[in-house]
């Protein structure tokens, strides 16, 4: 049910989330049993934790494949993305730590919050 409401691409939700999409199925499921198999999940390497801005932290089931995030800074879109070329620290600014993960954020505007620049009275589309 839990691994359910993960289901797709591109999902980055909070726990929330994932117990409301839950609860719609399974009214019965408490917020502790999300909560934990969440945490377990994680634990295991199946869910990626990711936090971007202030906001609670998202699970993102895709962590098998490395990849870093694109957001949108208008409507919080969130489309996984793998940059081009090594990105490594040169030997100096290692400081002697061994590297276990990477995390960066592009940011922007997403086509729908860009928007048509005519000015003219089209409704802005929502992307998903
Ligand atoms: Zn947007
Ligand atoms: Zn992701």
């Amino acid at each position: 049910m839990i691994a359910e409401a993960l289901d797709g691409a591109h999902v980055h939700i909070t726990a929330d989330e994932v117990f409301e999409r839950a609860s719609a199925r399974l009214p019965e499921i408490s917020r502790a049993t999300v909560y934990n198999t969440l945490n377990q999940f994680h634990a295991l390497g199946e869910l990626r934790e990711i936090t971007l801005d202030a906001g609670p932290k998202r699970y993102d089931p895709n962590a098998a494949a490395r990849h870093q995030h694109l957001v949108c800074d208008r409507c919080g879109t969130i489309r996984d993305v793998v940059p081009q070329g090594d990105v490594r620290l040169p030997d100096d600014q290692l400081y002697g730590f061994a590297i276990n993960d990477i995390e960066m954020i592009f940011r922007g505007l997403c086509p729908a919050c860009a928007g048509p620049r005519s000015g003219s009275a089209a409704s802005p589309k929502r992307p998903r």
